[in-house]
């Protein structure tokens, strides 16, 4: 458990703060993370990682010459929304295009493409590489669906070094993808975590058990034994480790031990000792190693055995200074600050000017939100509860979260004068940015799309709504690729954006068509129950879920009737 916390819910904002005053040489603090203080040349690829927060180093503490640009920095063990890592992105770029590596999680490359698309849609060149170096997550067939563990650090050093060669975006990008190819990494884990503030522990295991292959966040592992010696330890990782060489590798390793959390770097020599023999036996030649901690889960204990085979471009790069708050090498300054000026310009929010018919019809917008947030209250245990069964139980509190940031940051917008589209746009960015979760980010993408679509010219009538609605839930299935019948928010949506469309071609009026709309999303919210989930965390525990309907449906269906009844009050229905 976590002994030191003011309030759980800013556990994260208020670490950020003291993260950077600890650490202000390396670091400076934007929106959303924290990017390099010291310059770096005009044309350097900015190397942008991220993740939730509670894996430190992972990832804030790998910021700084020679390795990350820029970290975006999510609630505990929850993506940054997609707007954090745009904004960190923004900050961090000076003139070279953006590489974004991180660890393969759902959220995180949902939040992270969509930034990357903002970023590509204003010229911003951008690349992406996936760690995907845990081998107990997938089969070897489908590796590139293997989350990222320990090996991060492997694969962010040479993203960074090859950087700060001065490298242009492709060639970085393709050595990054490479330093990705040649790392694998086995975990086990002996004990779970709770998280700041929580009564129980995220996930467990077995006392005088170890989970082979466990995840960060208590992802199923391969296998459950009793704790076997160090020595046996090291033999059991090293020859899982090496039965995955890559096609085509050398004999040249970089080794690293990772602890999790709380085995004691002590545990992690004596672990090593047994590594390095085995390693030899097995024809391998060490030619770099790190023990310690590289990524954590809290108080979660465990460790990890990662091997990278290099080859000489790898080595260098591998080899080459860097310092950052938690990893040092070599010899290499801090540099010079930056100017804060420039990171300030770079992040400043322009929202389009408004029509003065547009702002006279915010105001009811922001109605709309803080109904919404009035309505989510009074759900959040029924949501909570429905996510419990077969998700990890925060659908309610995300959605209040959301709620509750969408509506303040309507009333702002509002206050400063923009209209429908900007006073969306704001509360679908704030949505995201608090709510955290899966289907945080895809209520900001739905809300920021029908933003765009309304712009801030005209005064939105049912028909201009309704198609924001459709590019809104198509917007949502881009980045979500779920389906209608996954057992998913998309089984009330796209039902819902249909129907719409339909009302709107009978020639329905506004409060009929929302109706009609919110009684078919019903329906098929409520249909979800039969299904079986396909997509999401709930995937992984399929047949608990039978008979229970997806919680991210019933959210949107009942804010779809909220919205409907709003406007049968008003059109006196
Ligand atoms: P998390 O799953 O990250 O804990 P929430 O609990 O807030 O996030 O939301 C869970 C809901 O998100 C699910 O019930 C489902 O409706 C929705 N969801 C999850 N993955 C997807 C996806 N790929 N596409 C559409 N909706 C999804
Ligand atoms: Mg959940």
């Amino acid at each position: 458990m976590a002994y030191l916390f003011n309030d759980p819910t800013k556990f994260t904002d208020e670490l950020i703060d003291g993260f950077v005053a600890a650490f202000g040489d390396w670091v400076m603090a934007v929106p959303g993370g924290v990017v390099r203080a010291a310059e770096y040349p005009r044309g350097e690829v900015a190397v942008v990682t991220g993740g939730g927060s509670g894996h430190y180093p992972a990832f804030a503490g790998l910021v700084g010459p020679g390795l990350a640009h820029g970290a975006a920095m999510g609630n505990v063990f929850a993506s940054p929304s997609a707007h954090q890592v745009y904004e960190v992105a923004k900050a961090a770029h000076n003139g070279g295009g953006v590489l974004f590596t991180y660890g393969n999680y759902a959220g995180d490359v949902l939040n992270f493409d969509q930034a990357q698309e903002l970023l590509r849609a204003e010229g911003i060149e951008c690349e992406t590489i996936t760690v995907t170096d845990d081998i107990a997550s997938a089969s070897s067939t489908e590796a590139s669906s293997r989350r990222g563990i320990a090996g991060d650090l492997f694969v962010f050093k040479i993203a960074g070094a090859a950087a700060q060669e001065g490298l242009d975006l492709q060639r970085v990008a393709e050595i990054t993808a490479r330093a990705n190819s040649v790392t694998r990494t086995l975990g086990v884990a002996f004990s779970g975590c709770t998280l700041p503030g929580a009564d129980e522990p995220l996930f467990t295991v077995p006392a005088g058990k170890m989970a082979v292959g466990m995840g960060l966040h208590g992802e199923p592992g391969i296998d459950e034994t009793p704790i076997p010696s160090a020595h046996e330890l090291a033999n059991f990782l090293a020859d899982r480790v090496i039965a995955e060489r890559p096609e085509g590798a050398g004999n040249r390793v970089v080794v690293l031990v990772n602890g999790l959390g709380s085995v004691k770097p002590e545990e992690l020599f004596v672990l090593y000792r047994s590594v390095v023999p085995a390693l030899e036996r097995a024809g391998l030649e060490i030619v770099g190693r790190e023990v310690g901690e590289l990524a954590t889960s809290f108080e979660m204990a465990g460790l990890s055995l990662t091997l990278s085979w290099i080859d000489d471009e790898l080595l260098r790069l591998w080899d080459a200074p860097a310092s950052t708050p938690a990893y040092r090498k070599g010899d290499q300054a801090v540099g010079k600050r930056r100017d804060a000026t420039v990171v300030e310009d770079a992040t400043a929010v322009t929202r389009a000017p408004a029509s003065p018919e547009s702002q006279e019809q915010a105001p009811k917008v922001a109605e709309v939100f803080t109904a919404i947030e009035t309505l989510i209250d009074s759900q959040v245990s029924y949501l909570g509860e429905l996510d419990a069964i077969a998700g990890d139980g925060d659908h309610g509190i995300g959605m209040q979260r959301g709620a509750h940031a969408a509506a303040q940051a309507a009333l702002s917008a509002v206050a400063e004068e923009n209209g429908v589209g900007g006073v969306i746009d704001a509360a679908g960015a704030a949505w995201a940015d608090r709510a955290g979760g899966t289907s945080g980010a895809l209520w900001g993408i739905f809300l920021r799309t029908i933003a765009v679509e309304i712009g801030g010219v005209r005064a939105p009538d049912v028909r201009a709504f309704s198609e924001a609605v459709r590019r809104g839930a198509a917007e949502v299935q881009k980045f979500g690729k779920a389906e209608v019948g996954d057992k998913t928010m998309m089984d009330a949506l796209i039902p819902y954006a249909e129907e719409l469309e339909a009302a709107v071609q009978r020639g329905d009026e506004c409060a009929a068509a929302l109706a009609s709309a919110a009684r078919i999303s019903t329906e098929r919210a409520d249909a979800t129950a039969d299904l079986l989930p396909r997509k999401g965390r709930a995937k992984t525990h399929g047949e608990k879920s039978r008979g229970v309907p997806d919680p991210g449906a019933i959210s949107f269906a009942l804010i779809a009737q909220k919205l409907a009844s709003l406007f049968s009050e008003e059109s006196g229905e």
